[in-house]
């Protein structure tokens, strides 16, 4: 804990820029104290925090945390009027600095907020820096000092120090507002490590490790997944970027990932670290590589190359695309293609991650309702607020927007070209910078001297099937078709820890028909008497416990509870799923290596 003195000076400060100074206030009680200078305020200056964090496209409004907001000019209190919920406004002297401070509580486990406690720090400015209207564009300062009681602390962040101590407390610039909460801070007593790709810096912290961990092995495999990325982008050419900083928590569980400019803020589960003396990597360990390669692979796509729509964030309010499909899907669609390229997973282990995408798209009734361009307009109200019914009705950028990817990818290759052009192309075409599903229009019949506008009108605006199983056949994929397990097979997505729960009951399916609901318990079944069998009832824990217990039944009674009320629902097995699930397997190692190696 430390109680850190409010500054009421401008001490400190960069001459000229936007000042913020941020203190440990109290880690029990999870405060940080900001303090921030404005040199010229506004005579009626507006301050907001935003209403969301870039990259994860939810309303969270991180106003909600704030609190003893306070405005002075030297040394007198200014009134100091809230707007609305995310924004103030101060009576202030524009001849005199305006201070204003305030606390912030910090204690949400995620990547797109803040955190602090006795253990470790982490924000991002969009959780503790207000927007200065007016000032968005000037320089901005970030001071962070170092708590008196956590003297072992160090920080770490993609901001360019202006004056730091060893441990990386001190001033750090930015050129505008943007920067400044594109660059989360991390502090604590973390592991560190560091590589050197393509002339650029670059920085790898780990909270909260085991002392298992392999830091030399996430830190070669991080830098074999750079080479690769920057090579992809830039062929003998240097990464947009002179230092880049990995953040990665490791907790219990937990799972996540927030892009940045120049860094990015992941969270995994500490059993998915690699381990000393382990030399294969276990499927959590390749999960967390695929989320390094995701993230780093954002450098190029979304935030430099990005949705026109985001050329300039609006903090305040929903910021709205259609090509999520694009920068999320794509970038899903190379993750794991890359780590496969880096040499990381091979083949076969790469086409079952892909498998798993395309069962994960294919078990969704909501692929047919929703397109990805919808999909990526409504994130904000669907995709980041899921419910029961979300899988009849919507489909994820991420999944599907990779099956395009896919698909375009292959329908390239048929033609001598591949997707890797495409995305260079567009780096080039868009100068970086802002783009349109025109451009991606336009670059395909630059490359083919096709017009693909039909056909990729039809995967992205519409919400059809993908041509997933030709494709793949002909790229030397092979695709053997199995019997989906019951969950699917009855119509339902369950969770079943504790006894059958339901989750989901998909469109369609004969438990709707039967009227199952999300939410009930499935607790057994009663088969009436029949042939030599007398009537009985079973409990059931797993659903795929039905066969033993039904045995060749068509009609079946399901005991359900729902709201403490027992119901008996029949069942007609009859109309069970005919779709299937489906395996990928390689049947010709040359077409499927020419396709994954580029
Ligand atoms: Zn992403």
């Amino acid at each position: 804990m430390s109680a850190a003195e409010t500054a009421k000076t401008a001490k400190g400060s960069v001459s000229g820029s936007v000042h913020y100074r941020v203190e440990v206030l109290d880690t029990h009680r999870h405060l940080f104290q900001v303090t921030l200078t404005l040199p010229a305020p506004q005579s009626r200056q507006r301050l907001q925090l935003p209403v969301w964090i870039p990259g994860s496209y939810l309303v969270r409004e991180f106003a909600r945390h704030v609190h003893a907001i306070r405005a002075h000019q030297r040394g007198r209190s200014r009134p100091l009027t809230q707007v609305d919920k995310c924004t103030w406004e101060v009576d202030a002297r524009v001849d005199e600095p305006l201070i204003v401070t305030m606390q912030v509580h910090a204690h949400d486990a995620s990547v797109r907020t803040a955190w602090l406690d006795s253990q470790r720090g982490f924000f991002n400015g969009t959780s503790l820096c207000l927007q200065a209207h007016g000032h968005t564009h000037l320089p901005h300062a970030l001071e962070v000092v170092r708590p008196t009681s956590h003297p072992d602390w160090q920080l770490a962040t993609g901001l360019t120090a202006f004056k730091a101590d060893r441990h990386g407390f001190g001033t750090y610039l930015a050129d505008d507002y943007h920067e400044l909460v594109d660059a989360p801070v991390e502090m604590g007593a973390f592991w560190s490590g560091q590589f050197k790709v393509a002339g650029s810096d670059y920085r790898f912290i780990v909270a909260g490790a085991p002392p298992s961990f392999d830091g030399e092995r996430l830190l070669a495999d991080t830098r074999r997944i750079c080479e690769t990325q920057v090579r992809f982008w830039q062929g003998r050419g240097q990464a947009p970027h002179r230092q880049y900083v990995f953040m990665l928590w490791a907790v219990t569980d937990g799972y996540g990932g927030l892009e940045h400019r120049n860094s990015t803020a992941l969270i995994c589960k500490r059993e998915d670290l690699p381990r000393t003396g382990q030399n294969t990597a276990s499927d959590g360990y390749v999960t967390l590589l695929g989320l390094i390669s995701h993230e780093y692979f954002h450098t190029w796509n979304v935030k430099r190359l990005r949705p026109a729509e985001f050329a300039n964030y609006d903090y305040q309010r929903e910021n709205t695309t259609e090509l999520l499909w694009f920068f999320e899907g794509f970038t899903s669609y190379y993750d794991d293609l890359l780590l496969c390229r880096a040499g990381q997973i091979d083949a076969a282990r790469y086409l079952r991650l892909m498998n798993k995408t395309i069962n994960q798209v294919m078990q969704t009734p909501g692929r047919l309702v929703q397109s990805v361009a919808q999909s990526s307009f409504e994130a904000w109200t669907k995709y980041y607020r899921p419910d029961d019914n979300s899988p009849n009705i919507t489909v994820s950028y991420y999944t599907k927007g990779a099956l395009v990817a896919l698909c375009l990818d292959l329908s390239l290759r048929a033609s001598g070209h591949s997707l890797d052009q495409v995305m260079r192309g567009l780096w080039k075409r868009c100068a970086a910078g802002p783009m349109r599903e025109q451009d991606v229009l336009d670059e395909l019949h630059a490359l083919t001297g096709e017009d693909w506008h039909a056909r990729l009108h039809g995967w992205v605006h519409q919400a059809n099937e993908l041509p997933l199983k030709e494709l793949l056949t002909a790229n030397g994929v092979k695709i053997i078709e199995d019997t989906p397990a019951w969950a699917q097979r009855l119509g339902l997505r369950v969770t079943e820890t504790h006894g059958i729960q339901i989750k989901t009951v998909l469109h369609g399916g004969i438990a709707q028909q039967a009227g199952l609901c999300a939410g009930d318990q499935w607790l057994g079944i009663e088969l009436p008497a029949s042939r030599g069998r007398q009537a009985c009832a079973w409990r059931l824990m797993r659903l795929d416990e039905l066969p033993l217990y039904a045995g060749s039944a068509q009609r079946l009674t399901a005991l359900i509870e729902r709201d403490r009320q027992l119901l008996r629902l029949p069942v007609d097995l009859r109309g069970l799923s005919q779709e299937t699930t489906w395996r990928l397997s390689i049947s010709d190692e040359r077409r499927v290596q020419a396709w994954l190696q580029g």
